[in-house]
């Protein structure tokens, strides 16, 4: 599944190349999550502007003159699900069967891969408008964001009772914390990832946050995770899963003690920990 810093690393990649291009068309393949939500036509002309995310969302601003016919200004959220990837190529290349969103511009072709559908791009007037205000409405805070202060994070920590892994991973708290990333973060902050969340005391959360914002910012300098299909919008891979230091490595000595790593079950995901260094 595609998270936080692939789609941050996709951002990067398409945001320049396409500023201020023009749409020149739209092509539609099978459904996708969620319906486009306008006609495809209707995008013809607009202008792009800076693509911006939120969570693991992408907005491509659409930007008319007011002369233009079309919606108004608006943009496209898009949503890479569970196995899409964006693409964007100079050259017009004939679709497969798992691309079903094609947005040609001046500026090149930028396609959206997805062979499982769970991905997404809807039309929405403003990214505070339905119906992108509604799908953003859940997200928790960016986790670079400087108003997520450690006291902050601390607080909302302190609200709930599930254990800090599933808080992480739920997202309602921080976004980002995918399963990969969850894992190393507890790691290296040192704290179990069964400890319950409201337990967690404020110098810990601190520590929690600085890890998890240690943790994404090498995914980033990675260029994301090798997981699944994801490539970025160059077709460039990511290591990050090659670094990890207790993800996927159960049965494997811990970097920090050499005992074995153990894999248990939490949310219905695989939850790797070292039971000596990551204490409750
Ligand atoms: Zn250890």
């Amino acid at each position: 599944m595609p998270e936080l810093p692939e789609v941050e690393v996709t951002r990067r990649s398409i945001d320049e190349p396409l500023r201020d291009a023009r749409v020149l068309g739209v092509r539609l393949g099978k459904p996708l999550r969620w319906p486009l939500g306008c006609a495809p036509e209707a995008l013809v002309g607009a202008r792009i502007g800076p693509v911006s995310r939120r969570g693991k969302y992408l907005w491509l601003p659409m930007l008319r003159a007011t002369s233009d016919a079309g919606p108004p200004h608006g943009g496209l959220l898009m949503h890479l699900g569970m196995s899409g990837s964006l693409s964007l190529s100079l050259q017009a290349r004939p679709a497969g069967k798992h691309d079903h969103f094609d947005l040609d511009t001046t500026q090149g072709l930028l396609r959206l891969t997805d062979p499982r559908r769970f991905g997404a791009v809807v039309w929405s007037p403003a990214l505070d408008a339905a119906p992108a205000a509604g799908l953003l409405a859940a997200l928790g805070a960016e986790p670079f964001d400087p108003a997520l202060t450690s006291a902050a994070f601390h607080q909302a920590l302190h609200l709930r009772r599930a254990p800090i892994k599933a808080v992480l991973l739920a997202g309602s708290v921080v976004v980002g914390a995918g399963n990969i990333y969850a894992c190393e973060a507890l790691f290296r902050a040192g704290i179990d990832p069964r400890l319950r969340s409201h337990l967690i005391s404020r110098p810990r959360a601190a520590r929690l946050l600085a890890a998890l914002r240690e943790t994404l910012a090498q995914a980033l300098a990675l260029g994301g995770s090798t997981l699944r299909d994801f490539r970025d919008a160059h077709g460039m891979d990511g290591q990050f899963q090659a670094s990890a230091s207790v993800y996927g490595r159960a049965g494997e000595p811990c970097p920090g003690c050499a005992a074995p790593i153990r894999r248990i079950v939490q949310s219905q995901r695989s939850t790797f920990f070292c039971a000596h260094c990551q204490r409750r």
